[in-house]
C-alpha cells in the first residue's frame, strides 16, 4: 500500500461527529486533509461506560461510515486492545474495588481510550502496510515511508489547554515540553482543524443541524467523576440504576480503605449521596426538558489530553 494514512479519533460526541461529517460532506475540508490520496481512518475505543444514547449514536456512525465509504472501526474489549486490567470502566473499579475519582491522578483516558486506540492502530498499520516488529516498530517504519502520521482530534475552540502538545512547542523547545511517550512524540502529528476553523462547541451544533443530521449527545462516562451537579443530576433522573451501582462501588471503596488516614471518594471528602442531595437542591425542580437541554451541551472527556 502506498497511500498515506490519515486518523480521525472519535469520541462519540459532538466535535468528533462534525469532524466526521466535514470529511463526508465538506469536499474543501476534505482535500485539505487527505492529501496525496491519503486514507481517511475514523477511530473509536469503547470505555463500557458510555450513556446509551452515545452506543445509539456509535451505531448510527456505523452505518453512516458504510455510506460514506469512510473506515469506521468501534474498538470494543473482545477485540483484544483494551489492557488486561483495564476491559471497562466498571472493570477496573471491581478488580481493584476502587473508583475514579477527581481527588486522584486520572488514568482511565489513558488506559480507556489512549493506549485502546494506538494498540488497535499499531496492529492496523502492520496489516495494512505489512510492517513487522513489536513496541510500536510499525509507527517508525510508517514515519519512514510517509513522514509523521497525520492525527485528527476533535477538540473545539475553547478547549485549547486539553492539546497534549502546547502549538507553541515548536517556537520554544527549550521551554516547554512534550509529554507523550517517544513514539508518539516521533511518529504522529496532532492537529486540531475545529480550533483552526475557530469552531466552538455550538458551532459544532450548528454545523450538524445544518446537514440535517441529529446533534449526538455529548461523550462521557456514566460513572465520570468530573460530571458537574446538574450532569449527576441528570444521571441519577435518567439512570437511577447506574446511580445506585455508582454509589456501592465508592461505598465498597471507602469500606476498604477505612482503615487509612487519607480515604477520598469519587468527589474527595464528600461522598456522593451527599453530593447529590446539594445538587438536587439546584437542579432537582429542572424539569425533564430542561436537564435534557443542559446535557446536550455538557460533558465529555474535557480533562483529558491526547
Ligand atoms: S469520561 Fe471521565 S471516566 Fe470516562 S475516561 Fe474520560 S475522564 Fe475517565
Amino acid at each position: 500500500m502506498d497511500k498515506p494514512l490519515v486518523v480521525l479519533w472519535v469520541g462519540g460526541g459532538q466535535d468528533s461527529t462534525a469532524l466526521l461529517y466535514k470529511f463526508a460532506f465538506d469536499s474543501f475540508f476534505r482535500e485539505k486533509w487527505l492529501k496525496n490520496d491519503a486514507k481517511l481512518v475514523a477511530i473509536m475505543a469503547d470505555t463500557g461506560d458510555e450513556y446509551p444514547e452515545t452506543y445509539e449514536h456509535v451505531e448510527f456512525l456505523k452505518l453512516f461510515c458504510v455510506e460514506a465509504n469512510i473506515e469506521f472501526h468501534f474498538i470494543t474489549p473482545d477485540m483484544g486492545f483494551h489492557g488486561r486490567t483495564w476491559q471497562s470502566l466498571s472493570h477496573q473499579m471491581d478488580l481493584n474495588s476502587t473508583i475514579m475519582s477527581v481527588a486522584f491522578p486520572k488514568s482511565c483516558t489513558d488506559n480507556l481510550k489512549i493506549k485502546v486506540c494506538y494498540n488497535f492502530l499499531e496492529d492496523y498499520l502492520k496489516k495494512y502496510y505489512g510492517y513487522q516488529g513489536k513496541r510500536k516498530r510499525a509507527f517508525y517504519e510508517y514515519r519512514q515511508q510517509f513522514g509523521k502520521l497525520v492525527s485528527i482530534i476533535g477538540f473545539a475552540k475553547g478547549e485549547e489547554n486539553r492539546m497534549a502538545v502546547n502549538p507553541q512547542l515548536d517556537l520554544f523547545p527549550e521551554t516547554l515540553k512534550d509529554d507523550r511517550p517517544v513514539y508518539m512524540q516521533k511518529c504522529v502529528e496532532h492537529f486540531y482543524p475545529l480550533i483552526a476553523m475557530l469552531m466552538d462547541r455550538f458551532d459544532c451544533q450548528d454545523y450538524i443541524r445544518s446537514l440535517d443530521m441529529k446533534v449526538p449527545q455529548p461523550s462521557n462516562c456514566m460513572m465520570c467523576p468530573f460530571q458537574n451537579e446538574a450532569e449527576v443530576v441528570y444521571l441519577h433522573r435518567f439512570y437511577p440504576e447506574r446511580w445506585q451501582i455508582w454509589v456501592a462501588k465508592e461505598k465498597a471503596k471507602l469500606l476498604k480503605n477505612q482503615s487509612k488516614e487519607r480515604n477520598l471518594g469519587v468527589k474527595g471528602e464528600i461522598p456522593l449521596e451527599q453530593f447529590l442531595q446539594e445538587a438536587l437542591k439546584k437542579y432537582g425542580h429542572w424539569s425533564d426538558a430542561q436537564l435534557k437541554n443542559y446535557r446536550m451541551t455538557h460533558g465529555h472527556c474535557v480533562k483529558s489530553k491526547i
